[in-house]
């Protein structure tokens, strides 16, 4: 019997990518298409470090920037650091960007 590729990265913790979780339907997406960093939009492989932050549940700290994301090992910090950064990235595509995140507008 197989594992869920699933079944580790709720613990928080940095894990090695196996071949299950990167082909994995994350987030609903076939492929792992939606199994990258949140930081640096790198695509996880076999093989590679990854680890799962979770966001959700955190009120106004957390409000808007978007649930739980991953983390490469590259771009993995503090927590508080991570949460920092995507609150930047999210007032960039809000001001700077507007332009990518126009048609989410319509259903606020
Ligand atoms: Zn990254």
């Amino acid at each position: 019997m197989s594992e869920s590729p699933f079944s580790n990265f709720t613990s928080g913790k940095p894990f090695v990518v196996s071949a299950a979780q990167a082909s994995a339907a994350w987030g609903g997406a076939r492929g792992g298409a939606l199994f990258r960093c949140a930081w640096c939009g790198h695509k996880f492989r076999e093989g590679d470090t990854a680890r799962w932050v979770f966001t959700n549940g955190g009120g106004e700290e957390t409000r808007g920037i978007g649930g739980n994301p991953f983390v490469c090992a590259a771009c993995d910090a503090p927590r508080e650091e991570l949460i920092g950064r995507l609150r930047e990235m999210r007032a960039l595509f809000e001001t700077k960007f507007w332009w990518f995140t126009r048609h989410s507008h319509d259903r606020r």
